[in-house]
């Protein structure tokens, strides 16, 4: 990776010289700062045991961290902590029942505030209805839900008893969900009769139906159902149980145990943008140390005052750290909002900051293209200013968009952190700290404190700076995965055969000349044109930059000339219109910002992308396509219409040279 189209394509993002140091202000006052990095390199093991003392533990840690049978680590491996005490009662303990914890905006425009006193109650009788439906600790549950409060009272309620969660995204299909529940072999379902999207009632409750009519889910004894939308549904005797009816009768206290710091607290699988979903295991201790750590330096929280809003669905791993265990564990007041983005208008987002005075706001770069498609007008009818930290997750953010998200939704103000991590990492690995980093558009920039990466060549050797190769992690992390569940073997084929002692990522990136890092995308996706590595982030960057473009997808397809051929797919921004010149026009323009062999060989104008359910881009379908072949795993597309579409633009003729 990394060779002469990279290396001029990265200069020519670093000559437009958009650089942002913090707000003087933000940076006087910043939770972290510049010597938390000295401190994390002189000590890396006692600045997360010094970190771990940022939780309650019910037995103090005297060990950090035991690596003697590498790639299986333990953390804090001799505390004992209950991880649903740490979110919620201690808060209240601490004086604080009365702060709301919750703000919870239905899509329909019902309203529910939750305080961390509510919560305590709520999460203490879910614990109970479910030790009642027989889960002990230890025993998986699988959570199928819209985002309601209902949702982060069940996931805390299962690591209050020590029963694991697997919590599937609630759009996915009775399939996706039937694999799930298999793999963990999950004991109970908690789930609703549906949520609203779209503007609509949008049924759940059929599709577990349908799911433990599969072989394999026959240990699923109950199934636990909230009430969100009244739908019709079937109902199984014996089986199933309304959450109002055995919840709400349950004691308001409950004791909550304290379990190893090694604990399994969830499963949970990728986002199969690359194949398969892996379900990926975290612990109790680590992961809790890492995530409200990360949450308190990253978006630099204020507790008493800040409003933060964290958009990702709790189904993948961004909710998971940062809308449930992270915001809560640091006493946070939060948005939850169950809806899309443009119901019932495509201003629904800025109308939530504008009336929850939203400080802090974390979404993917996806909905931000999204944004940007839709048009600068539209955030800009609403108040924003009480906006200060931006953060971004999920794929590569193009420059252009980092730099639309902070003028647009920032007011040209508020720091943006591109924050890059994975499912297996648990929490953020790699993003500028708000209060100290001047921030450059596109990149991820650090490792944070504590945090080793970097970025290595075929042979393993730590590329120079200007260089590009492998993202690695080069020392464990509290917060990393434990294995993938039930599949030590495939734990040490995905991750750590490709370099010995080090994790391998899947990332393609890049070390500018001052040593920041720059994601390209996946390895997989790399494309090798005429002997040339090329990186598909960066040719969508140049795409994204034309003023036409809002999004784009890129991919190598199979050329007997070439090796691989670009092959383009760009959606364009509101307005713009697919004339006769434009493919040539976007063509020159690639060509211009990365060189001659950087220029695609067909573009597609198209309306959508396929995309997981997480918002990524699947360039492994459009790669199928591209190549004329039948469709690979389509279980975590978000919607299937989109392939049809594509495939009936594509075959005409190829534009040549
Ligand atoms: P699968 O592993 O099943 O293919 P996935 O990798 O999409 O799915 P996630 O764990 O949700 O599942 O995503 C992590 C990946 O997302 C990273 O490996 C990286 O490719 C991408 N990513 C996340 N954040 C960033 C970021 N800030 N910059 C660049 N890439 C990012
Ligand atoms: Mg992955």
């Amino acid at each position: 990776m990394g060779d002469v189209v990279s290396n001029e394509s990265l200069a020519n993002l670093l000559r437009e010289e958009r650089r942002f140091a913090p707000p003087a202000e933000l940076a006087a006052n910043a939770n972290v700062t510049a010597e938390a990095y000295e401190r994390a390199k002189a000590d890396r093991l006692g600045f997360w045991a010094e970190q771990a003392r940022r939780l309650t533990w019910a037995t103090e840690p005297n060990e950090t961290l035991d690596w003697s049978n590498p790639p299986f680590a333990k953390w804090f491996a001799d505390g004992k902590l209950n991880v649903a005490y740490n979110c919620v009662d201690r808060h209240v303990e601490n004086g604080l029942g009365d702060r709301v914890a919750l703000h919870f905006e239905g899509e329909p425009g019902d309203t529910r505030s939750l305080t961390y006193a509510d919560l305590q109650r709520e999460v203490s009788q879910a614990a109970h209805a479910l030790t009642e439906l027989g889960v002990q600790t230890g025993d998986r549950v699988a959570i199928y839900m819209p985002m309601i409060p209902e949702t982060v009272v069940a996931m805390l309620a299962c690591a209050r008893i020590g029963a694991p969660h697997s919590v599937v995204f609630g759009g996915f299909s009775a399939d996706a969900l039937a694999t799930r529940i298999k793999d963990a072999d999950a004991r109970v379902v908690i789930t609703s009769d549906g949520g609203y999207r779209r503007g609509k009632p949008s049924a759940l409750k059929p599709a577990v139906d349908e799911a433990l009519t599969r072989p394999g889910t026959e240990d699923v004894r109950s199934v636990l159902v909230v009430r969100r939308t009244g739908q019709d549904m079937e109902w199984h005797e014996g089986r199933d149980v309304w959450w109002h009816e055995i919840v709400d009768r349950q004691p308001e206290q409950h004791t909550p145990e304290a379990f190893d710091a090694e604990h399994p607290l969830f499963i949970l699988y990728t986002s199969g943008t690359t194949g398969k979903p892996k379900g990926i295991l975290h612990t109790t201790g680590g992961y809790l140390t890492q995530i409200s750590y990360t949450h308190h330096a990253v978006f630099d929280l204020k507790p008493e005052s800040d409003v933060y809003w964290c958009t990702a669905d709790v189904g993948w791993v961004t909710g998971h750290s940062y809308i449930v265990y992270g915001p809560l564990s640091n006493g946070a007041t939060e948005v939850l909002y169950e809806g899309t983005p443009d119901t019932p208008h495509q201003g629904r987002w800025w109308e939530i900051v504008q009336k929850y005075g939203v400080s802090i706001l974390y979404t993917a770069p996806t909905a931000i293209r999204a944004c940007m498609k839709w048009g600068d007008d539209i955030p800009a009818k609403f108040d924003l200013s009480s906006l200060r930290i931006l953060g971004s997750v999920g794929e590569p953010i193009n420059p252009e968009a980092w730099v639309w998200y902070r003028k647009h939704i920032g007011g040209d103000r508020t720091p943006v952190v591109d924050t890059w991590w994975q499912t297996e990492t648990g929490g953020m690995m790699i993003t500028p700290l708000p209060g100290v980093t001047t921030t450059k558009p596109g990149s991820a920039q650090i490792p944070l404190p504590g945090i080793s990466a970097t970025v290595v060549d075929d042979e393993a050797n730590e590329v120079p700076n200007g260089a590009g190769g492998y993202l690695v992690l080069t020392e464990p992390w509290p917060s990393m995965l434990r294995t993938i569940w039930g599949d030590d073997q495939r734990y040490l084929d995905t991750y750590w055969a490709r370099f010995e002692n080090r994790y391998f990522a899947g990332d393609g990136a890049k070390k500018d000349d001052d040593g920041d890092i720059w994601l390209l995308g996946r390895v997989d996706d790399v494309m090798l044109v005429s002997g040339h590595n090329i990186s598909t982030t960066e040719v969508e960057s140049a795409l994204v930059s034309h003023p036409k473009v809002a999004e784009a997808a890129v991919v190598g397809a199979t050329d007997p000339q070439t090796t691989q051929a670009i092959c383009a797919f760009v959606i364009l921004r509101g307005g713009a219109a697919e004339d006769e010149g434009l493919v040539e026009e976007l063509r020159a323009h690639v060509a211009k910002q990365l060189g001659p062999i950087a220029k695609p060989k067909r573009i597609l104008p198209v309306a959508e992308l396929p995309k997981t359910r997480s918002g990524k881009i699947m360039r492994r379908l459009l790669r199928d396509v591209a190549e004329n072949r039948a469709l690979g795993d389509v279980t975590t597309l978000t919607d299937s219409s989109v392939m049809e579409l594509i495939q009936s633009k594509l075959p005409s003729a190829p534009s040549e040279d």
